[in-house]
């Protein structure tokens, strides 16, 4: 590997050791082991600095890398561009910015504006202060409180934490932003330890959340935010019955619906959003990783033209939407983000992530014959989730230590995995998979034999 021919791996491990702090990282355990670092990537598969190969089935780690890696014809894209015009605030405009904005609202009828930014998070942010400005503007600012759902996630900043209904993420960061509200998850395989009926768990589920808004008061709250698959919270398909219900409990109560799409947007689960496989129209759409697939840093707050028309009142100095984000003008952005949508459509990427994702799910679920332990498979796309379970009828999660076994048991057999980590107090206990959209059988079958062996021998 070049990559390795120019540097000394020993040089870099001790200068990351002595330098790097690492996300999510409890840097005691480099005091005895070594940070992996990777070197190289091409299509599924990366190399760490000692060499060894991995097929990543987390697209990145964080489910971002959607047309895999080694993209030539991105980079070569970006770099053409960069070398034309890098940057200008953008409060100006950009080729790329006006074509990649036209092109990304035809993927999403209903939606007209796309605002630009860099991480989910901001885009988050963005969203955020839209609704609070539209509730000063037209609500005498009442009209202010965000409601967000336990389990679901939508980045790191303090805003976006408050907004967070994965508690270990918050825990020890408050105080929290005040007017952000739960509402609860609607995780049916756990319905009854929320109590709900066995029948008919979407809508009793959607119904839990017209409860909190009747309880907060409608004329208070001005927007509801959720995943359309809770990601990180545990794979979560929201069921039956669900999304219609929200859909009207928002019309009636003039409450805005957010999606936020930073990890199912472009074609994760077979549609180009997550949102589109359930029929809901939403006011506000978020989106991030797998935008340009990890290639550039580019996020998106997309509107309807009815929010966007809510900020253009020229008689009022204060009615333009006044955010600004620096690097949300980078070119490249929007230029790595057209290549990665002509990858996707050229490459039949979606259909791809629909047949792989459904066969892949098959073969989890095989996995539920051979260990007691795989309590449930969840998933839509290539994108799933096995809750472990320590007990099948009392559904008792299994222990975090031995979930992160299994992750590990996997990277030692060269297959990178994912789980829920550190996030919902006392679930982390479900095997995350995101591959590439491009994974195939072959691919897909190695990561099932890897989670099968670790399985196996971390709770034989
Ligand atoms: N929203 C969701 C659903 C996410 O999973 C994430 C990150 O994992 C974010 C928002 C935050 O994105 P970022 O890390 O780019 O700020």
């Amino acid at each position: 590997m070049d990559t390795l021919r120019q540097n000394d791996p020993a040089e870099i491990i001790a200068a990351d050791k002595a330098h790097v702090w690492h996300h999510m990282m409890q840097h005691k355990h480099l005091e005895t082991t070594d940070p992996q670092i990777i070197v190289e990537g091409k299509g599924l598969r990366v190399w760490d600095i000692t060499g060894k190969e991995h097929i990543d089935a987390v697209a990145g780690g964080v489910w971002t890398v959607n047309v895999g890696y080694g993209r030539t014809e991105i980079a070569d894209a970006v770099r053409d561009a960069l070398v034309t015009m890098n940057y200008f605030a953008g409060s100006k405009g950009s080729i790329a910015g006006a074509r990649f904005s036209q092109r990304l609202v035809e993927k999403m009828p209903g939606l007209a504006r796309v605002y630009l930014a860099n991480s989910g998070s901001e885009a988050n942010e963005k969203a955020f202060k839209m609704v609070r400005q539209i509730a000063h503007k037209h609500h005498g600012g009442r009209k202010h409180k965000i409601l967000y759902r336990n389990r679901d996630y939508h980045g790191t900043t303090v805003a976006c934490l408050s907004a967070g209904g994965q508690h270990e993420r918050n825990a020890q960061y408050g105080p929290m932003a005040p007017g952000f509200v739960e509402v609860p998850h609607c995780l049916e395989y756990r319905a009854a330890d929320q109590g709900a009926p066995t029948e008919n768990y979407g809508e009793w589920a959607a119904d839990q959340i017209e409860q909190v808004i009747l309880r907060e008061g409608p004329d208070s709250v001005g927007a509801l935010c959720l995943e359309p698959i809770t990601a990180g919270g545990g794979i979560i398909v929201p069921p039956t019955g669900y999304w219609d219900k929200v859909q009207d409990i928002c019309a009636r109560h003039n409450v805005l619906l957010h999606i936020d799409e930073v990890v199912c947007g472009m074609g994760r689960t077979g549609t180009w959003f997550g949102y589109q496989q359930f029929g809901v129209k939403p006011d506000i759409v978020t989106m991030a990783k797998g935008v340009a697939s990890g290639y550039a840093a580019i996020s998106c707050c997309v509107t309807t033209e009815d929010v966007f028309q809510q900020f253009t009142d020229a008689s009022d100095p204060m009615a333009l939407f006044r955010d600004i984000s620096t690097f949300g003008g980078c070119i490249s952005g929007p230029v790595a983000a057209l290549e990665n949508m002509d990858i996707l459509e050229r490459e039949g990427l979606l259909k791809n992530s629909e047949e792989m994702g459904a066969w892949f799910k098959g073969q989890l679920e095989g996995l539920m014959d051979k260990h007691e332990v795989a309590g449930d498979v969840r998933g839509m796309g290539l994108f799933a989730g096995v809750e472990l379970v320590s007990d099948r009828e009392t559904k008792q999660p299994a222990d975090e230590a031995k979930v992160q076994q299994v992750v590990a048991h996997c990277l030692k057999n060269g297959v990178i995995i994912g789980a829920t980590n550190r996030s919902v107090p006392g679930y982390n206990n479900t095997l995350v998979f995101a591959p590439a959209l491009i994974a195939t059988k072959d691919d897909l079958g190695r990561v099932v034999e890897a989670v099968d062996a670790a399985l196996g021998d971390v709770f034989a």
